[in-house]
């Protein structure tokens, strides 16, 4: 027994984590487990009555923790499986992106984005929705073109895009199954260089956002003004201008959150790289982001950006003291039921918090409050208050996703207390 009072059953599940990457989730699992063969994770799931998979632990609420049998699929024998002819590549769900990147960039491939950083599973940042940024890319979730999974009895269903629930399956919240492997789309490998400019007028969000393959937006709600814009342009195209949109340019690296290494951000300064260097904003081998800090995020059309930003300007005072920066994205529409950004090109305000989840509640209670006329979709692996009424009047398809959750799994073996909440039985 430990501290916690839970058993460790399966070899190493020492190994399983017991508390989320930030700390503000300690996981409630009666056991751990650390399977080593598919065939030992079917009999767990088959003799379970409650069990959730974890993937990196890099979720910020408690979608993912249960009081039955927490399990980790890194023990799996790893899978990188890529069909050149199709254009794909199948994957352990316990991968990370970081890794998966590195090898398909020596076979000569990419995936279209990424997320800020690479040390999230495939399977995990699949099942909420993860993104990155930029207008004509959707989230990782829009990648997906199979997955493989164990469902609640302990069979392995595979379904492709071919499938009709498929578009309700691939942002699973870890609900329909306990996903094995992964197909992703991948596309040529290509060469990206980062820019970071300074001081955006407001007016100029649009125009920025529009700009390059990605382009993420930093700011603090100290000013009306945007501190800072990452712009991740193709490497061949040439630099943005001395004057481009009244900005002016950084002169040395910069990280989101003032005062933290800039050595372990990707490289800046329009040093030419590989997307998977370029794209996040954090490398592989460091910390990436603050650490000690909560995140929400919220998903508006891309025609409100302005709008949604300036109905915020009445709590900025606020936000701005329980604060540690704020980054603006956009992602393209896609099919995918429980996707944030289903039938909707988005645009993404995102807040990185203190660590401190009494001060930064209200304030969460109050930022939905002025962006509900945008009908804010929150992301699903982050801190959020929506009454859920009103988050499933934000789906067209939660009706539909909740029907898929009682076929798959009629007595809920995946559920939890927070998956209850927002698709009661
Ligand atoms: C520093 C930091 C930066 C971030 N940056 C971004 C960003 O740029 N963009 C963005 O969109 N998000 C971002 N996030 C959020 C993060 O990407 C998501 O929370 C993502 O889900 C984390 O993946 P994970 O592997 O850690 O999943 P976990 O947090 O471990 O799990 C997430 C959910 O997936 C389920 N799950 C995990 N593995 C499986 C599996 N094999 N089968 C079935 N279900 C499974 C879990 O049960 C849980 O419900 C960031 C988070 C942090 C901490």
């Amino acid at each position: 027994m430990t501290a916690q009072g839970e058993h460790a059953t399966s070899t190493t599940a020492a190994d399983v984590p017991r508390r989320n990457w930030a700390g503000n989730v300690r996981y409630a699992a009666r056991a751990f487990h650390r399977p080593t063969s598919v065939d030992e994770l079917r009999r767990l799931v088959a003799g379970s009555n409650r069990i959730r998979a974890v993937g990196s632990g890099h979720s910020f609420n408690r979608f993912g923790d249960t009081d039955g049998d927490l399990v980790t699929l890194a023990g799996l024998p790893p899978v990188v499986d890529l069909d050149r002819e199709r254009g794909q590549v199948t994957v352990s769900g316990a991968m990370r992106y970081g890794d998966l990147a590195r090898h398909l960039h020596t076979q000569g491939y990419a995936l279209a984005n990424l997320a800020s950083l690479p040390h999230i599973s495939v399977a995990g940042a699949v099942a909420t929705a993860t993104h990155g940024s930029g207008q004509t890319h959707g989230n990782l979730a829009s990648a997906v073109a199979g997955l493989e999974l164990v469902t609640a009895d302990g069979d392995l269903l595979r379904v492709d895009r071919d499938a009709d629930t498929f578009a309700g399956m691939v942002v699973g919240l870890g609900a329909l199954g306990l996903v094995t492997r992964v197909t992703l789309d991948v596309v040529p490998t290509f060469e990206l260089r980062q820019y970071v400019r300074l001081d955006l007028d407001r007016e100029a969000l649009d125009e920025a956002l529009g700009s390059a393959y990605s382009v993420s937006v930093f700011t603090d709600f100290r000013s009306s003004r945007l501190r800072e814009v990452w712009r991740k342009q193709v490497a061949d195209q040439p630099p943005p201008p001395a004057e481009w949109l009244g900005t002016t340019a950084a002169d040395a690296p910069r990280h989101p959150v003032l005062g933290m290494p800039v050595e372990n951000c990707t490289p800046q300064l329009g040093e030419p790289g590989p997307w998977h260097e370029r794209l996040p904003h954090f490398k592989l081998g460091f910390t990436p982001s603050s650490g000690d800090e909560l995140q929400s995020e919220y998903h508006v059309p891309r025609t409100a950006a302005a709008d949604a930003l300036a109905a915020l300007d009445d709590v900025a005072h606020l936000i701005a003291p329980v604060l540690l920066v704020s980054e603006l994205r956009t992602v393209a529409a896609d099919e995918l039921w429980l996707s944030p950004n289903h039938q909707r090109d988005s645009f993404v305000l995102h807040f990185t918090w203190v660590d401190d989840t009494a001060a930064v509640l209200p304030v969460v209670a109050q930022v939905e409050e002025r962006l509900a006329p945008f009908a804010p979709r929150p992301h699903w692996g982050k801190v959020f208050v929506t009454d859920p009424a009103e988050l499933a009047a934000r789906y067209p398809r939660h009706a539909d996703f909740a029907a898929l959750l009682r076929h798959l799994d009629p007595t809920g073996t995946f559920r939890t207390e927070l998956l209850d909440r927002y698709f009661p039985r």
